[in-house]
């Protein structure tokens, strides 16, 4: 974890739901790492629930480390890569390391993050590497480059990061995590957030101030942002507080966080405060915020710039089309944050796989997750800043739920043999067992008596005559688990019982007993239930938007299937404008769909096409 060691978030909680339905292990290492869990916009509509979790990092690290030693078949070589052998018709043939190793294989994988030519700033000093303290990557961009793959720079940033001690934290807002928190594996297992015997941590809030902004200020002549010694393209969307002071100068406050890093560490991380401006200044500045009087820095907040490989130059898999046996994935391809790159890596890795099988290839679609919004937007559309995923990049966003993805996607990864049979089994049981639900809900009809003092307390009218407990749940004020006491369950209790299995261990890790490392996630009381009665909810509350968007995404479906032949030539339509002759020819959509995606691609234009192809 190069920055902040929390995974999930709003739409990259959702992200790494899909990992764990496919069979990742993103969504297990997070719960067994877990210091602080939190479901973000819970008093927003089910579509924008996103699961957050703040995490150890070393715990993480290691939980992976285990997880990849103890994988059949996988073993490591810890070099440097340096050099690729290319044949005639441009294919890789083999890998050089530094230490001289070489390593051949059918397909390979890149995945050098932020290390590609990396260059850090603070202030005016500079100095190479791919993150703080690890030195980055030379040869890799320019032998790319020379067989035609096009490159370009990107920046992005880092905050300080701060010993607790020295902060005064009776003077910030309190952040806890969720009384009732959840988790994110399907699995059912308790995280360690869930064990009542571990304590979730705190996070802790702060306020900038007009003289924090003047300190900063008074650096300004010194940030390479703003002097033009770095030239890539920064996120938009996480920028730096030297970049927030510019872009909102009249706001004389801005939020910083302070999050802890480990159970068993006093280093807690800032967000919010990402800076490339000289040390002295960052310290200065800082100890004027309210509650860092005192405070000690561990590290000082950096910048780096990195070279990433333009993505419109890849399919659908990865793929890249100019070097045939090469897929890349995460940050390389102009992508920021940790589940960005762990959604490319896994479709990645399926990929290579299949190929190297010969099987049919396996691609994420619009309408079945974020992964195959990130993956299409990537590949047709290209990028011009590093891109994060966003609920609001999703057409469908009441299909792409955060508790859904099993149901969206661990069918077709269990078709390919990546989910296991024990995931495709819980996933039949929430199936059947939400199905019963529904059908109990709308046939339960309480006496007035017994509903109405819930009613009630939730501030919602009485009952004069007994209603279903459907149209209760469809108020706003009440949700499923108010009144799932009126609900006779009898049935679906016995049906999950019956029909649930012992969390079978090697499921999902590859030996027992369980290591160490793992011992905070429990799989001792393996309930499902609470997934059921979400889904539920969601699908009483929720029917008439869900059914509306699904007909939709079946509408457009049908035009996702209607290819263009892949070298066809623009130029003869003479009735498509200039502006979508080029960008069609720079572009190549697979199909009208992704050709309706294309920035500057007019409906007319679409309309055009559809005539032309012969609708
Ligand atoms: C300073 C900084 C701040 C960031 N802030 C955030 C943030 O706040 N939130 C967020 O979500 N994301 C943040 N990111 C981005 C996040 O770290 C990345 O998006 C994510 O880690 C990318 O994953 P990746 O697997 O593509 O690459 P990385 O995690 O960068 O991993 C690349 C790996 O490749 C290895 N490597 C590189 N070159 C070679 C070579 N030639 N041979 C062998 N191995 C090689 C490296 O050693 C490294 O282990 C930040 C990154 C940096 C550097």
């Amino acid at each position: 974890m190069s920055c902040n060691p929390s995974i999930g978030g709003i739409a990259k909680g959702q992200i790494v739901r899909e990992i764990d339905a496919l069979g990742g292990m993103s969504a297990i290492i997070t719960d067994a790492s877990t210091l602080q869990f939190r479901m973000l916009n819970r008093s927003k509509g089910p579509a924008m629930w996103s699961p957050r979790a703040q995490c150890d990092r070393n715990s993480y690290s290691q939980n992976w480390r285990w997880i990849l030693e103890n994988t059949p078949g996988l073993y490591l070589w810890q070099d440097t890569v340096s050099n690729f052998t290319f044949s005639e018709r441009g294919e890789i043939i083999s890998l050089e390391t530094s230490l001289g190793g070489r390593f051949t294989a059918g397909h390979y994988i890149l995945t050098a993050g932020t290390f590609l030519n990396g260059r850090i700033f603070v202030g005016d000093r500079t100095a190479e590497g791919g993150r703080v303290a690890e030195p980055s990557s030379h040869l890799i961009s320019s032998q790319l480059r020379d067989q035609g793959i096009q490159t370009s720079r990107m920046k992005t940033g880092t905050p300080p990061r701060v010993d607790v001690r020295s902060v005064n934290l009776s003077r910030l807002i309190l952040q806890s995590g969720d009384e009732s928190p959840e988790k994110f594996s399907y699995l059912p297992y308790l995280s360690s957030a869930q064990r009542h015997d571990i304590r979730q941590m705190n996070c802790y809030i702060a306020h900038t101030s007009p003289k924090v902004h003047e300190i900063l200020r008074s650096g300004f002549d010194k940030s390479p942002l703003f002097s033009g010694k770095i030239t890539g393209i920064g996120p938009r969307y996480c920028p730096s507080i030297e970049d927030k002071l510019r872009t909102f100068s009249d706001k004389d406050s801005h939020q910083i966080f302070l999050e802890p890093e480990g159970r068993n560490s006093t280093e807690y991380y800032l967000q919010g405060f990402s800076s490339s401006l000289p040390f002295e200044i960052q310290l200065e500045a800082l100890s004027h915020v309210e509650g860092f009087e005192d405070v000690h820095l561990l590290r000082p907040a950096y910048a780096i710039e990195y070279d990433y490989f333009d993505p419109i130059q890849l399919d659908h898999t990865l793929r890249s089309k100019v070097i045939p046996n090469l897929y890349l994935a995460g940050q390389v391809n102009g992508t920021t944050g940790y589940e960005e790159a762990a959604a490319q890596g896994i479709v990645a890795g399926i990929n290579a796989v299949l190929r190297n099988r010969g099987q049919e290839e396996f691609i994420l679609t619009r309408d079945s997750s974020y992964i195959g919004v990130l993956i299409d937007d990537l590949v047709t559309k290209g990028v011009d800043e590093p891109y994060r995923m966003f609920t609001s990049r999703a057409e469908y966003r009441i299909l792409l739920r955060q508790d859904n993805a099993d149901e969206r996607l661990t069918p077709l990864s269990h078709r390919i043999g990546l989910a296991s049979d024990y995931r495709m089994h819980l996933l039949e049981i929430k199936r059947t067992s939400v199905i019963a639900l529904v059908n109990a809900c709308s046939q339960a009809r309480p006496s007035v008596v017994d509903v109405n003092p819930v009613l009630d307390a939730h501030a919602t009218s009485l009952l004069t005559t007994p209603k279903s407990i459907t149209s209760l749940v469809t108020r706003p004020q009440i949700s499923l688990s108010d009144v799932l006491q009126f609900v006779p369950r009898g049935t679906i209790d016995e049906t999950i019982h019956a029909s649930q299995l012992p969390l079978s261990i090697p499921d999902f890790l590859p030996s027992t007993p369980l290591p160490e490392t793992f011992k905070s996630i429990c799989p001792e009381s393996p309930s499902i239930f609470s997934n059921i009665v979400t889904s539920t909810e969601i699908a009483i509350k929720y029917s008439g938007y869900i059914e509306r968007e699904a007909e939709l995404a079946k509408k457009l479906k049908k035009l996702e299937g209607l290819k263009v032949p892949e070298d066809f030539d623009y130029s003869r339509i003479e009735s498509l404008s200039i502006e979508s002759r080029m960008k069609l020819t720079r572009h190549r959509p697979r199909t009208i769909a992704e050709a309706s995606r294309i920035p500057g691609v007019s409906p007319s234009d679409i309309s055009v096409l559809l005539v032309y192809f012969g609708r």
